[in-house]
């Protein structure tokens, strides 16, 4: 079996496998690059299908991490975890604590925080076994305070990545009249839709569920479409804020925005799905540049003494960052990711 050779490896500065047979814990830790930091990445935990199937998340997602914090400016490495088995069936307060022990051995190499599977109420749990959990803290905010749940934050880096999208590709400030289309009204959103209404956005949104829609469709006025509607449509901006790989062979040839930005994790299929839409004229804002306000949000929590105006602040420096991006892939020529890329590895690497 090759491990270090296999491209996933990406010179990962340490991987660990963790077990514990009282508890049933099968997982991996993942540390991808301490240059800057500590490595802080989310716990998934997932019925991955197989060991190497969770091998292959784990040190993508880590890497991703590392790129992410990067690129956002903050002290911070990347890492990620995950813990194989069902959310639903498989975890138990004996699992959490062991996971969180085979955490608290690292002596804070890998912090962890909530992903898929895993919510503030496991990272709450876990912070009795070991301090190197987050997004524990309940924060304040417009002048009441809010559980540890980084979401918002997230919904505002978004927010404020469109406005600079639009921007470039479009040649406005104001979005009033913008047409968006929300693939997700879970956590981000939902959020993100508000902000975007209240900016004057005209919205059309789609979920999965039913709830979020109804609700949607009442207080944002927006117009809802089935799940397959939403690459088709004819609107400025496609805000993905739900699954990975939707730029994909299949949506690609549906999509009739000018924009592509939104929160969502992994949005190419492929790479070379950034070049594709490069090449149709559509704008892409890179998915890690502009959905990092979480992590901006966690690494504030990690400071100690949250400063609502100072989070504030550094999640609008995504507009500035998307913007370098945007320039530099417009000189080069170049698929913004690419660009997003090569500036996250001047900072890290430096
Ligand atoms: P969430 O689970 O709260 O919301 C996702 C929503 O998408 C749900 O309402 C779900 O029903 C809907 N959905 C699922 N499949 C769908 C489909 N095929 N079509 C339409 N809707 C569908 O998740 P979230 O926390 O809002 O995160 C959304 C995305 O943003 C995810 O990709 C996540 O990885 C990414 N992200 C989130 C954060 C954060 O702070 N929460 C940070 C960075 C990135």
């Amino acid at each position: 079996m090759s491990v270090f050779s296999t491209r996933d490896f990406a010179d990962h500065e340490q991987v660990v496998f963790c077990s514990d047979a009282r508890s049933g814990l099968k997982a991996i830790i993942a540390v991808h690059n301490s240059n800057l930091g500590p490595a802080l990445g989310g716990c998934r935990m997932w019925p991955y299908a197989s060991e190497e199937e969770a091998v292959r998340d784990v040190l993508r997602l880590s890497r991703g991490m590392t790129y992410k914090s990067a690129m956002a400016g903050l002290k911070l490495g990347g890492g990620k975890s995950v813990i194989i088995g069902n959310p639903r069936t498989d975890k138990s307060p004996e699992l959490l604590a062991a996971f969180a022990r085979a955490v608290d051995r690292l002596g804070g190499s890998y912090i962890a925080a909530e992903d898929s599977g895993t919510g503030v109420e496991d990272m709450k749990y876990m912070s009795q076994f070991t301090r190197h959990v987050s997004g524990i803290v309940d924060k304040p905010s417009d002048g009441g305070t809010r559980s540890g749940d980084p979401s918002p934050s997230t919904a505002y880096g978004t927010f404020v990545g469109i406005r600079a999208a639009v921007r470039e590709r479009l040649g406005r400030d104001s979005l009033e009249g913008l047409r968006v289309a929300v693939q997700g009204l879970g956590h981000v959103g939902l959020d993100l839709a508000h902000q975007l209404k209240a900016a004057g956005a005209k919205l059309w949104v789609t979920d999965i569920h039913r709830e979020p829609l109804v609700r949607a469709a009442k207080e944002l006025e927006a117009t809802v479409v089935a799940p397959e509607e939403i690459f088709g449509l004819d609107v400025d901006v496609f805000a993905p804020c739900a699954l990975g790989a939707i730029v994909n062979d299949h949506t690609l040839p549906q999509l009739k925005a000018k924009i592509v930005a939104g929160a969502a994790n992994n949005q190419l299929a492929e790479p070379r799905h950034g070049a594709a839409l490069m090449q149709r004229g559509i704008l892409y804002a890179p998915d890690y540049v502009i959905n990092a306000g979480g992590i901006i949000d966690v690494y504030y929590e990690r400071t100690g003494n949250f400063d609502a105006a100072a989070l504030k602040r550094h999640i609008e420096r995504i507009e500035d960052n998307l913007m370098e991006i945007f320039a530099r892939a417009r000189q080069e020529e170049r698929p913004t990711g690419e660009v997003a890329d090569a500036i996250a590895e001047e900072r890290f690497r430096r």
